[in-house]
């Protein structure tokens, strides 16, 4: 009887050692930051924005020290794109506006503290944030919304990686990030599945570049849709706890403003840039109120923690100053509250502000224009020097350009309470005599070096380029054709490194169409083998080698892909390549030797 009551004592003392397993990271905010910042290098990094950030946190500070702060609730309008595969209105992934209101009501207890709800405190450093969420009454045309703030779209798909999501979902569904709290609710794909949300951090500066690109196409917060609404408030079958009160959005929306962790994701030295939250040595999970380390009692009820929704209940006042310091200075975050929707009452007259499809056109081609003006306009009065129409009093105009030169544009715009100062821009649209005989260069000698050893990157050989031990399978480079050309006849390849083993090997020059995700390469247009036995000559002297198509390929005025499939049989070939990584935009592509389409720079996780 002794022996197998031991053995007993085993297994179970095995069972709960099992247990013990590391925290499963249920935000991604950190993960995916660092790979937004690569897609965007124009984001800078996270210091660049503490540093902004601490600055005007002192401004906020002594102004509060001196008695000259204000007491306003701000408001910021949300849409909640309900990301479903098809079902019925209220069942799976399609989650009912019921669900959707629990939320944002579990959201405004929590920024408010609200006495009598779980999102109270009375901890003495616990804070009323003063900012209120509101399921926008308008949509993006300021047209009243039948379910307000909720924007239901098919996705086609059961789920989704964050791969997909960043890269297809936001750039396709998301709404004016000026004026809109975009939040997506989704089922993540199983390769996610410890994931429930993740945020964009705010940016610290205004960027350049189309808010269809950029920072600005994929700004908002992810959830999953079996942890967004709150069991508190109603019946909510697919809610899965112990993330099932609403608390992964107020968490995300805490990094959305500008919150880190409350460990600092790191040791006991790491900081979370806030003096009133108390270090900890990493997250917390379940609920193990006064868990000690880095000799204190941890603050395992605050929000920017991993502990279970029922946990948590506080931010404090440093951090709401941190989420003040970003209302005021980041691009996205200020503009939500001055454009006010939540209330349609408007506050201010407009601040003009527009975007283009294309600055630079071909004669007689045509620009859009894209309304981005705040505080909700009713009229716009734009005119377009060299333009026809000279003039408009559409929101979203088109315009033809039928000479040559560069024009400036003007806009203001008007609400019910007056008019906007003029918005001008002097020599914005370059307008190009050039014929359709005429050639697109994305060389610049000013970039980057144009033959890289893959040594620089790990233990590998070969070049970047070209042939390598990585076993690309091919590279590519981004035309964006900003003069709408139709066909091109064939192309230059600079050739850097070529040797020949084999007398009769070849390599395919191929033309894609620029349709991938990213505009990434997608379907091949055409394709011309060449002897390598061709272009020897023009690498020994350090020429170009003109390839000319079989046919005049169309590319239809679209964007396109130059590049090289590659098939390796000993003999060594790498192009020059002038791209320089994503400063401005993915332009230089390579195909893994899984047959992915990734930019240089994400697959070796650098800058180039
Ligand atoms: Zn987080």
């Amino acid at each position: 009887m002794r022996g197998g009551l031991f053995l007993l004592l085993l297994i179970l003392s095995a069972g709960a050692f099992a247990q013990q397993l590391p925290v499963v990271e249920p935000c991604a905010t950190m993960q995916e930051d660092q790979k937004s910042r690569m897609r965007f290098p124009q984001r800078g990094s996270l210091d660049d924005f503490e540093k902004v950030i601490q600055k005007k946190i002192k401004e906020i500070e002594l102004a509060k020290a001196q008695g000259r702060t204000e007491n306003t609730i701000l408001n910021i309008p949300i849409i909640v794109h309900v990301v479903h595969n098809g079902e019925a209105i209220g069942t799976g992934t399609n989650i009912s506006q019921a669900q959707v209101q629990a939320q944002i009501e579990v959201l405004n207890e929590d920024f408010r503290r609200a006495p009598g709800t779980p999102g109270f405190n009375s901890n003495p450093v616990g804070a009323d944030i003063e900012l209120e969420f509101c399921l926008s009454p308008v949509d993006q045309n300021g047209n009243v919304m039948a379910e307000p703030g909720i924007h239901r779209y098919n996705g086609a798909r059961a789920d989704w990686s964050t791969e997909q999501i960043e890269n297809i979902l936001k750039p396709t569904t998301i709404w004016n990030t000026n004026l809109f709290y975009n939040i997506w609710t989704v089922r993540f794909a199983s390769s996610n599945s410890s994931l429930i949300g993740y945020a964009q951090f705010p940016d610290q500066s205004g960027l350049a570049g189309l808010p269809t690109s950029g920072p600005a196409s994929t700004d908002g917060v992810v959830v999953r849709f079996q942890s967004f609404g709150s069991v508190d408030k109603g019946n909510f079958p697919v809610m899965v706890a112990p993330y099932n009160r609403g608390r992964t959005l107020t968490h995300e929306t805490g990094h959305w403003l500008g919150l880190r962790h409350i460990w600092g994701d790191g040791g006991c030295s790491a900081d979370d840039f806030v003096a009133d939250t108390p270090n900890a040595d990493g997250p917390s999970s379940g609920c193990p109120i006064g868990r000690i380390s880095c000799s204190g009692v941890n603050m395992v009820e605050n929000y920017m923690d991993y502990t279970n929704d029922a946990c948590m209940n506080i931010f404090t006042q440093g951090q709401k100053t941190r989420m003040l310091a970003v209302l005021q200075v980041s691009p996205r975050r200020k503009s939500l509250v001055e454009g006010n929707l939540c209330n349609l009452i408007v506050a201010d007259v407009p601040t003009p502000n527009f975007d283009v499809n294309n600055t630079t056109v071909l004669l007689g081609g045509e620009v859009s224009f894209t309304d981005l003006s705040t505080n909700f306009p009713t009229s716009w009065s734009w005119t377009f020097a060299g333009g026809d129409p000279a003039t408009s009093t559409q929101r979203n105009p088109v315009v033809r350009y039928n000479s040559p030169g560069t024009y400036a544009v003007t806009l203001v715009a008007t609400n019910t309470l007056g008019s906007s100062v003029l918005l001008e821009r002097l020599s914005y649209i370059d307008v190009s005599e050039e014929g359709l005989c005429n050639t697109e260069n994305n060389f610049k000698s000013t970039n980057t070096p144009s033959l890289i050893k893959l040594s620089a990157f790990g233990a590998y050989t070969g070049y970047l380029t070209g042939h390598n031990s990585r076993r690309y399978g091919a590279i590519s480079e981004y035309f964006s054709n900003p003069l709408g050309y139709q066909k091109i006849s064939g192309v230059n390849i600079n050739f850097g490194k070529i040797k020949i083993i084999n007398e009769d090997a070849t390599v395919d020059v191929v033309v894609w169409n620029a349709r991938g995700a990213q505009n990434a390469p997608g379907s091949v247009i055409e394709r011309k083998t060449v002897l390598l036995q061709q272009i020897a000559a023009d690498a020994a002297a350090n020429r170009p080698t003109t390839i000319y198509f079989d046919r005049e390929t169309p590319v239809f005025g679209r964007p396109y892909q130059v590049g090289l499939e590659l098939a390796y049989a000993g003999d060594t070939l790498a192009i020059r390549s002038s791209a320089n990584g994503q400063s401005t935009g993915v332009t230089s592509w390579l195909k893994t030797q899984a047959g992915v389409w990734t930019p240089y720079t994400i697959e070796l996780g650098a800058n180039i």
